[in-house]
C-alpha cells in the first residue's frame, strides 16, 4: 500500500514518523501489535464516542450478522436509522444513506448543481470535505480568483469552478461571491471545523452564509460529517440555530462501520433518481450491518446525551495542559465543544487556516512524541481535531493529566 496505509493521515508523515499498527481496542484504550496500550484521543476520527467495542454496538452487529450481511434491496433498518437521524437533525427532511463522508459531500454538490442549474461552488480554505474532485481545492494567495487543484488528476477546468475563501472572514467572502456572478450553486462549509485543527465557526460568519445563499438562489451545505452527533445531538446546526439546505453526515452515524448520509429539504431531495433526474446510487448503501451499528450507537447516544460531560472532560485535561505549557513559557491555546476539542501551539486561538499554519510545528511534533511515549495517542498532525469518549472517565482523565505532565517536562 502506498505509504503503508489506506488513508494518508495514518502514515504519520506530518510528524516524520511511522504509523502504529493496532490490533484491538476497548473503551478509551487502543492496543497495538506489540501489546502497548494507549489512551485514545482520536476515536477513529469520531465514531467511538461511546468508547471502543461498545457492547451495545457489538451485540447489534452480531444479531444482524446472523440474518445476512447485504440484500441489495430495502430493509426496515434503513428507515429506522433515517428516522432517528431526522428526529435529531430536522433540516434533513429526506435523506439518503451512502458509504462514506466523501460520497455524502460529493452527492450534495451534484444535487446542488442539478437543483440550481448553476455550476460554481464556494468552499473555505482548510475545510476538508473528503477527496471529491470539486472540493480538493484551496485558495492561492489571499483571496483567490480561481481554484487551484490540491492534487494532480483534477482537471483545471473543474477546479476553476471552485472558489476558496478564508474561514470566518465575511469581508473576503463578499469579494469572492461577486466573482461567482449568477452561477453559484452552493456554499459548502464545516460549521465547526475539525480538519485544520479544531476551529469553531464564528456565528456572524455562518449567519452571513445563510443570508448570501438566500440572496443568490444558492444552496447552503453544512458538512457535518465530523461535527454531526459529535458536538451535540443536533450537530453544529442546532448549536448555531442555522438551517442549511443540505447536510452531509458520516463518521459517528455508522458506529464504526462505513456509513455516510446526506439530506435536506424535501423539494431538493426529490430531484434525485428515481423521482427526479439527478442520479445517485450505491450497491452497498444502507448496508444492514452498518445500519445496525448506527442505530445502536445513536439510540444509546440519544439516551445518554453525554455532550456536556464530554466537553467538561476534554476542557479539564486541556486547561491543565495549558497551565503547564504557560508555566514553561510555551504559547498554547485550546477549545472544546461536546466531544470534539483542539489545541494549538500559539497564544491566540486560531480563526482560520493561515493562523494554524503559523502555529509552532516543532513543539507540536515534540509534544506529540512525548505524549505517545507516555501512552497518549493524539492525532499525528496539528491539522486534526481531538476526540473524547464517554468511557474517558475520571480515572482516565487523571491518568492522562499525570502522563502529560511527564511529557511536558521533556519539552
Ligand atoms: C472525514 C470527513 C469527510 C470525509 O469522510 P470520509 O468518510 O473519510 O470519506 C468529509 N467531511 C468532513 C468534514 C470530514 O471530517
Amino acid at each position: 500500500m502506498p505509504g503503508g496505509v489506506n488513508s494518508p493521515v495514518r502514515a504519520f508523515k506530518n510528524v516524520d514518523g511511522k504509523p502504529i499498527f493496532f490490533k484491538s481496542a476497548k473503551g478509551p484504550i487502543l492496543i497495538d501489535e506489540d501489546e502497548n496500550e494507549y489512551i485514545d484521543f482520536i476515536g477513529s476520527w469520531g465514531p467511538m464516542i461511546l468508547g471502543h467495542s461498545n457492547p451495545l454496538i457489538i451485540d447489534a452487529i452480531k444479531a444482524q450478522l446472523e440474518l445476512g450481511t447485504s440484500y441489495g434491496a430495502p430493509t426496515k433498518l434503513e428507515n429506522t436509522l433515517a428516522t432517528i437521524i431526522k428526529s435529531q437533525v430536522p433540516t434533513m427532511e429526506k435523506l439518503r444513506m451512502v458509504n462514506s463522508g466523501t460520497e455524502a459531500t460529493m452527492s450534495c454538490i451534484r444535487l446542488a448543481r442539478g437543483f440550481t442549474g448553476k455550476n460554481k461552488i464556494i468552499k473555505f480554505t482548510g475545510c476538508y470535505h473528503g477527496h471529491v474532485d470539486s472540493l480538493l481545492v484551496k485558495a492561492g494567495s489571499g483571496v483567490s480568483t480561481f481554484g487551484l487543484p490540491d492534487s494532480p488528476g483534477i482537471p483545471k477546468e473543474l477546479a476553476a469552478l471552485t472558489y476558496s475563501s478564508p474561514y470566518n472572514d465575511v469581508e473576503a467572502l463578499l469579494k469572492v461571491i461577486k466573482e461567482t456572478e449568477d452561477d453559484l450553486a452552493a456554499i459548502i462549509v464545516e460549521p465547526i471545523a475539525g480538519n485544520m485543527g479544531f476551529i469553531p465557526g464564528n456565528p456572524e460568519f455562518l449567519n452571513t452564509l445563510r443570508k448570501l445563499c438566500d440572496a443568490h438562489g444558492s444552496l447552503l451545505i453544512f458538512d457535518e460529517v465530523m461535527s454531526g452527533f459529535r458536538v451535540s445531538l443536533g450537530g453544529a446546526q442546532s448549536i448555531y440555530q442555522i438551517q442549511p439546505d443540505l447536510t452531509a453526515l458520516g463518521k459517528v452515524i455508522g458506529g464504526g462501520l462505513p456509513v455516510g448520509a446526506f439530506g435536506g429539504k424535501k423539494s431538493i431531495m426529490d430531484e434525485l433518481a428515481p423521482i427526479g433526474p439527478i442520479y445517485q446510487a450505491g450497491t452497498l448503501s444502507g448496508n444492514p450491518l452498518a445500519m445496525s451499528a448506527g442505530i445502536a450507537l445513536l439510540n444509546a447516544l440519544i439516551k445518554i446525551n453525554p455532550f456536556d460531560q464530554l466537553e467538561k472532560a476534554s476542557s479539564d485535561i486541556m486547561s491543565h495542559i495549558k497551565l503547564l505549557m504557560h508555566s514553561k513559557g510555551i504559547p498554547f491555546s485550546t477549545s472544546s465543544i461536546g466531544g470534539m476539542f483542539g489545541f494549538f501551539f500559539c497564544e491566540n486561538q486560531p480563526n482560520n487556516f493561515d493562523d494554524v499554519v503559523q502555529s509552532d510545528d516543532v513543539i507540536f511534533k515534540k509534544f506529540f512524541y512525548a505524549s505517545l511515549n507516555q501512552g497518549i495517542y493524539f492525532a499525528p498532525s496539528k491539522y486534526e481535531a481531538g476526540f473524547i469518549s464517554s468511557t474517558h472517565d475520571q480515572l482516565i482523565i487523571d491518568q492522562t493529566k499525570t502522563r502529560l505532565e511527564k511529557a511536558i517536562k521533556e519539552l
